[in-house]
């Protein structure tokens, strides 16, 4: 395994080695060689790369490094930055998981139970790539979940750009069984006063995270942004819930030649109601 000690001579050591593959905390790699579906001819480590494991501040954004572990990022200093990021981490499996696997990891994955995933959809982060000779170019997250952007054999997530928004954000994770466990549906709602949005996704439930977009569009018409308090009634909050779930999960639509299709089965319909709770309780806690 070749250990780079910055993320340049990282991008030249895969340049140099097409067959390598990156690793970083190697919680999700190493279960695939573990299970006998991946066989790398070659390991690219990024743990000891220093400028990826922390974070810095730039023009009211934070600059977060790929390599930051969700232990780290579950601490209450990162915690009082970017709380629905935090939440997220903190909820990420055991112990041990959370500190080795990272947010670039997590990224790169794009597993559909991946927790920071509907975090940074809805803070609508966008991610700098590291590429040959020193290139680096920022691509939205949702382009690489949605797998509209693909990284090249030798680009690298270097960093992770989230604006910081000062203002309430939760996540909520359902996995269908008391402890850590992979979620069976997410919800991650920000708040973003500043331009009187609400910005919700849902995580878990479909390939990548998904965007209510009108549901988040008629909350914020509710909310009274200059009041003292941007509460809203329970009525609303429940309405939201419904919005967003049928929004992810809509009523199945009668065939072109008028055939009722059929009703969605009972356990489609509990993951409605689960996302629908989800959201309704994120909202909730984001305005209290
Ligand atoms: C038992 C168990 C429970 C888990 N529970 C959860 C959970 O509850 N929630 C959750 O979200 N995840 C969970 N995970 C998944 C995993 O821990 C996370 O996805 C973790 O963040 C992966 O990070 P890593 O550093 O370990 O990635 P690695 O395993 O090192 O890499 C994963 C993939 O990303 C690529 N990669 C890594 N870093 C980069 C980079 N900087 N640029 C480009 N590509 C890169 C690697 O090449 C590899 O393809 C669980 C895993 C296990 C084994």
């Amino acid at each position: 395994m070749t250990l780079p000690a910055s993320l340049d001579e990282a991008v030249a050591a895969l340049a140099a080695m097409p067959a390598a593959v990156p690793v970083a905390g190697g919680t999700d790699l190493m279960a695939a060689v573990n299970r006998g579906l991946l066989r790398p001819a070659g390991l690219v480590g990024l743990g000891r790369i220093n400028e990826i494991r922390g974070w810095q501040y730039q023009d009211g954004h934070a600059l977060l490094g790929a390599g930051l572990t969700h232990a780290r990022m579950g601490r209450p200093d990162f915690a009082a930055l970017i709380p629905a990021l935090a939440a997220a981490a903190r909820a990420a499996g055991p112990p041990q998981i959370r500190n080795a696997g990272t947010l670039g990891g997590n990224i790169a994955s794009a597993a559909p139970t991946g927790d920071a995933l509907p975090v940074l959809a809805a803070l609508e982060a966008t991610l700098v790539i590291a590429g040959p000779e020193g290139a680096r170019r920022e691509i939205p997250v949702s382009h690489l979940l949605a797998g509209r952007e693909l990284l090249a054999p030798a680009e690298l997530i270097g960093h992770v750009r989230v604006p910081l928004l000062h203002a309430p954000q939760v996540f909520l994770k359902a996995t269908g069984r008391t402890g850590p466990g992979r979620a069976t549906a997410s919800v991650a709602v920000v708040l973003d006063p500043a331009r009187r949005g609400v910005r919700c996704a849902v995580g878990a439930i479909a390939p990548m995270p998904l965007r209510p977009l009108e549901a988040e569009r008629w909350i914020a018409s509710l909310i009274d942004w200059d009041g003292e308090r941007a509460a809203l009634a329970p009525e609303a909050l429940n309405a939201f819930g419904e919005y967003v779930a049928a929004a992810c999960i809509p009523d199945p639509v009668p065939a072109a030649d008028g055939t009722e299709p059929p009703a969605l089965s009972p356990a489609v319909l509990h993951l409605r109601r689960t996302v629908a709770a989800l959201a309704r309780r994120a909202l909730g806690r984001a305005l209290s």
